[in-house]
């Protein structure tokens, strides 16, 4: 998944702990049960981060298998529907969750776009698969372009959102700022001729949450603002168009917006099971219509006119013209150690 930039930025972190204080005061007798105590309590934060970071790990590792199996496999004119059970299934006999479901956008839809039960799109043109695991929330965000045309048109295009990705993992030991990172990814970009798209951004990641309030921008912008450890996905669009989505159609994408009781009885089963099975996480009308049925879309519509679901929309390139995308997940360790976890 993505993020639309609005232009706010803050620094806002949630877990990994941020720098962890240590008291340093002198020992003496009234303060040594203190620092005992803070011992203590510092140990227990130790191991959580530790489980923290080793949760977003694994949940790497799985998305990198989940890649190597995907990739050989996607060949044109398959069914979208059936890449998209495929990767859902290989997550789930590797021990994931999907933190999302798998988003497979064709040519100017940038992102966001799932099929339902009774789709027939097929795999064509430049096709962006950008895939989530999570482990007990921990989530490893990836994506990566494929190029299913027979002349191979797309090629350089797809290095250059591959190109910008890397080059800007690179900066991370150097501590740089997000004008940096945004700065690098555009240059990377331009270099080959193709427009970074400058209204979706990277974004930082917290426990069961996609997007946690911090987004990496896509090109240069005046942020002195650096990275605070926590988890980040930074993901470069490149495009032959003007360089902007807009919202389209609706992606088949949910999210739990507002958990408040719905009247309809199918609107609040379907709202239970998405509760229990994904609490936050975005869901899709497939899973539910593979759980209860097309009477899920009667119960959906509920939920979203109501506002207790917000439904995505597709994120189509406004002159619509092909976007290819790549995507990395990095964690930044307390004592500052960047970790790339998807690849
Ligand atoms: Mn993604
Ligand atoms: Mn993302």
């Amino acid at each position: 998944m993505t993020e639309k930039s609005y232009g706010g930025n803050n620094g806002i972190r949630e877990h990994l702990g941020g720098p962890v204080k240590s008291k340093t005061d002198k020992p003496n007798k009234t303060t040594e049960k203190k620092i005992e105590k803070l011992n203590k309590v510092s140990n227990k934060i130790t191991k959580e981060i530790d489980k923290e970071i080793n949760n977003y790990i694994k949940a790497g590792e799985i998305a990198i298998k989940v890649k190597e199996y995907a990739r050989p496999i996607i060949k044109k004119d398959m069914l979208l529907l059936e890449i998209a059970q495929m990767i859902e299934k290989k997550t789930y006999e590797l021990g994931g969750e999907p933190a999302f479901p798998v988003n497979l956008s064709i040519n100017e839809v940038a992102a966001h776009y799932h099929p339902t039960l009774e789709d027939e799109t097929k795999a064509t043109g430049l096709l962006k698969v950008d895939l989530g695991i999570h482990i007990e929330g921990f989530i490893a965000d990836t994506s990566f372009s494929l190029d299913l045309t027979d002349d191979k048109k797309f090629t350089s295009l797809i290095k250059a959102s591959e190109e910008a990705l890397e080059n800007a993992i690179k900066l991370l030991d150097k501590d740089p700022t997000l004008n940096d990172i945004g700065k690098t990814i555009q240059e990377s970009i331009e270099k080959r001729g193709f427009s970074p798209i400058v209204n979706l951004s990277g974004h930082s990641l917290a426990p069961y949450t996609i997007h946690a309030g911090e987004t990496i921008p896509n090109h240069a912008n005046n942020s002195p603002h650096r990275i605070d450890p926590g988890a980040y996905a930074i993901e470069p669009f490149a495009t032959t168009g003007e360089g902007k989505i807009h919202d389209g159609p609706p992606s088949n994408i949910y999210r739990v917006a507002n958990p408040r009781t719905p009247r309809g009885p199918t609107a609040r089963k379907i709202l239970e099971y998405i509760w229990m099975k994904k609490q936050t996480l975005p869901f899709s009308l497939r899973e539910l219509q593979e759980e209860f049925g097309n009477i899920s879309k009667l119960g959906l519509k509920e939920l979203v006119d109501t506002g207790i679901v917000h439904s995505y929309p597709q994120l189509i390139e406004v002159s619509k013209k092909p976007v290819s995308q790549a995507e990395h997940t990095f964690i930044k360790t307390p004592d500052n150690k960047i970790i790339v976890t998807t690849r």
